[in-house]
């Protein structure tokens, strides 16, 4: 069996251009223009890379960036300061707060400040409680990212045995929840879990959000499984280059049924979702209903 690869990419693209038709729709029809807020704290050349991404799809997307750099000296009063400001700023309609934070910091009092209703990250307890508890939220990016892939091979994920291995709160317990919410039968994995690999095998779906290169083989999987793999780790490659490959190895390819490649599976979803989820924050602030996308 060779799996068919979930094209990311594509996907994603797909999902960007659907945000920007509504953005355009909801400029010309009620002249409002969804604005987004990215803070980046210090110097760090990945969160670097990553903020230029997202503010260039945002650009794409036909919304407003409002891109605030600090140093990396920023005390915690003046972050707050800041987050307080767009909080306020009506043309603002999402906030996000680029992680890891500077060590001064205290991220959860960073995340705890921005106001729920324009948590384009989903991070805020207020929405990880609405989610947990069936309710509409804004919901973490790359979760959403997952579950959208997922739904790409499996229509309806009811019934689905669904195996996350990860229970971060960044990843792994917003992607149990979503699948949790679509009606799958979801099993949470860990380091602490027993025949980790047993479990993985019992899956119809398995998603790998682990930060270990390869870590999954093809003996951990189902013949025919669906495969989302969010890991991305930087290896030793050739030239003394570094690559980039997922938790999953990619020997799965001869198991499983579909999976996603690293990279261009994953990652590119978690900032169609951001431009998705600020869309969505734009629409309930100005009391429209959810966009139908
Ligand atoms: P994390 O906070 O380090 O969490 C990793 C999880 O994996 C933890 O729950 C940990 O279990 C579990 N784990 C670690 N070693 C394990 C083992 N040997 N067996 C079973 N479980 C194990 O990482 P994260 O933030 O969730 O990110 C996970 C991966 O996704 C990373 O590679 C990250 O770079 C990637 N990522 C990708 C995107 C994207 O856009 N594609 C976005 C975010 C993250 P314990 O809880 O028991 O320690």
């Amino acid at each position: 069996m060779t799996a068919r690869i979930i094209d990311g990419k594509t996907i994603a693209a797909d999902l960007r251009g659907k945000v920007a038709d509504a953005v355009h729709r909801l400029k010309r029809d009620r002249a409002i223009v969804p604005g987004i807020a990215v803070v980046l704290v210090g110097e760090n050349p990945a969160s670097e890379v990553y903020v230029r991404t997202k503010s260039k799809a945002v650009v794409e997307a036909g919304m407003k960036p409002f891109d605030h750099k600090l140093p990396a000296a920023t005390s915690e009063t003046e972050l707050l300061s800041l987050i307080a400001e767009l909080n306020a700023d009506p043309a603002v309609n999402g906030i996000l707060v680029q992680l890891p934070l500077p060590a001064q910091i205290d991220t959860q009092k960073v995340i705890a400040a921005i106001d729920p209703a324009k948590d384009a990250d989903g991070f805020h307890p207020l929405n990880v409680g609405r989610l947990a508890s069936g309710l509409p939220a804004l919901v973490p990016c790359t979760p959403l990212g997952c579950v959208l892939l997922a739904k790409t091979v499996h229509p309806s994920l009811a019934g689905v045995n669904a195996v996350v291995v990860g229970r971060s709160n960044i990843v792994g317990k917003p992607v149990a929840q979503l699948l949790l919410a679509e009606n799958a039968t979801v099993t949470i994995a860990h380091s602490k879990t027993k025949d980790l690999s047993g479990v993985c095998r019992s899956a119809d779906l398995l998603v790998a959000a682990i930060g270990k290169p390869e870590m999954i083989r093809a003996d951990w999987i189902k013949l025919g499984a669906t495969v989302i793999d969010v890991g991305i780790n930087r290896v030793p490659g050739e030239g003394g280059k570094n690559r980039i490959v997922g938790d999953v190895a990619a020997d799965a390819q001869s198991v499983a049924g579909a999976l996603t490649p690293v990279p261009g599976g994953v990652g590119p979803m978690t900032i169609a979702c951001l431009l998705l989820n600020t869309l969505r924050a734009a629409c309930a602030q100005n009391g429209l209903p959810p966009p139908a996308i």
